[in-house]
């Protein structure tokens, strides 16, 4: 792997290669593993049934291998019972793959989150309403990584997503905005493959990106972006309440959101990771960014087609982190919504949060690797 490849400002951004591994590296990867661990960012309320609005069931949902299912009681572990927080009943445990380490955690009273409202995403397909099909899951406890979904089922999300929603460029009739969206899916297909094959699979990592400059330019790209929407917002995700009831844990989130939010390492080193003010200018502006919102909603949508519950979750948390990114950088105070201000969801928040831990994780990934392939040149 050729480090040097990637050296210079990462395309479209305003930041340098060297300043993003540096910056991951001391700074924000850290700080993000820590928020994530917390109360607050490990729960992840989601719709985990399949509702393909596309196709019909291909019969993909009954994958075992990362099928979420219901624990039969003597299965489950006697700690697994006791509830973490204000708990539910322990008949209302779930777990995946019938192994304990998957628990999906029904444990979190909804009312411990308090100070949030529903608001929409006009980026995202995503029915936020509460109800009875919605499960909390700990995300700590389903992390994302090789379930074996693989095949004509993951090809096909992946076609759709690209063919029908984001054709591939270099057109030459593609302009930049468009340009950005198949950047962001990229950047975020090589993190899911980055997570997928980073524990053992190497060399699948390096087939399926480190090979391919452009998708790790992507990675890169896609990191900034979101590191940017999560600077934008800074003011209000400064002021917004990640209370649980449980007062310790709660101010450590607050202290470590407020150590990422400003930041003086990144905001001398990297002040703008990137410069959303510079789209949508043209005369075409407005139905530009219609016709791509249209788009991101449709890849939003087809998660629901995911074969396989795991990836589903995070097919699913890392589209509406993205989509936040966008609500951020371009939904608000923008030229066709000048009069709104910012308004999150919680789940919007930990979707995004959850996004760039992600995204950092695969940075160190791929820095680290330049880094060993260096070491191994100058042995040779
Ligand atoms: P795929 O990853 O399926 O790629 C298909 C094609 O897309 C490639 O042949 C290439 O032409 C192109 N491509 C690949 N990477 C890029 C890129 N970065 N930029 C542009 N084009 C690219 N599997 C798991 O084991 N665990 C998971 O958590 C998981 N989550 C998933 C989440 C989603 C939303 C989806 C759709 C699939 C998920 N999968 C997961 C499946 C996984 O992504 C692959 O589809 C699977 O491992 C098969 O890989 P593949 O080698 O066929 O290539």
């Amino acid at each position: 792997q050729d480090k040097h490849r990637y050296s210079g400002i990462v395309e479209d951004c305003c930041c340098d290669y060297e300043t993003v591994d540096h910056l991951n590296e001391e700074v924000l990867h850290p700080l993000l593993q820590d928020l994530v661990k917390t109360p607050f960012f490990r729960y992840f309320k989601v719709k985990l049934w399949c509702n393909c609005p596309f196709w019909p069931d291909d019969g993909m949902c009954r994958l075992r291998d990362c099928s979420v299912c219901e624990c039969p009681e003597n299965e489950f572990p006697e700690l697994f019972k006791k509830p973490y927080h204000h708990g539910l009943p322990s008949d209302d445990l779930k777990c995946q793959e019938g192994k304990p380490q998957a628990a999906v955690d029904h444990t979190l009273d909804s009312k411990a989150f308090r100070g949030w409202t529903e608001t929409d995403n006009p980026w995202t397909y995503d029915d936020e309403t509460d109800n009875s099909e919605m499960t909390y899951v700990n995300l700590q406890l389903n992390p994302e990584r090789y379930t074996g979904y693989t095949g004509p089922s993951a090809r096909r999300i992946w076609d759709a997503v690209y063919s029908e929603n984001c054709p591939k460029y270099p057109a030459e009739e593609l302009c930049q905005e468009e340009k950005i969206l198949y950047k962001l899916i990229s950047g975020l297909h090589s993190s899911i493959s980055i997570h997928i094959a980073s524990d053992y699979l190497l060399d699948e990592a390096t087939n399926l990106v480190l090979r391919y400059p452009n998708r790790v330019q992507n990675l890169y790209f896609t990191f900034l972006f979101v590191l940017r929407a999560v600077t934008k917002a800074a003011d209000y995700l400064e002021q917004a309440e990640y209370d649980t009831g449980n007062p310790t844990e709660d101010l450590k989130t607050h202290s470590l959101m407020r150590q990422l939010l400003y930041n003086p390492k990144l905001q001398a080193a990297c002040p703008l990771p990137f410069d959303e003010a510079k789209l949508w200018k043209g005369q075409r502006g407005p139905e530009l960014k219609q016709k791509i919102q249209a788009q991101f909603k449709n890849i939003s949508a087809l998660m629901d087609c995911v074969g396989c519950e795991k990836c589903r979750l995070w097919g699913k948390l890392q589209v509406l982190g993205l989509g936040t990114a966008l609500k951020i950088l371009f939904s608000v105070n923008g030229e066709d919504h000048s009069h709104q201000t910012l308004e999150l969801q919680r789940n919007e928040v930990i979707a995004l949060i959850n996004l760039l831990n992600r995204l950092s994780e695969s940075i160190k990934f791929v820095h680290e690797m330049g880094a060993a392939a260096e070491k191994l040149n100058e042995g040779t």
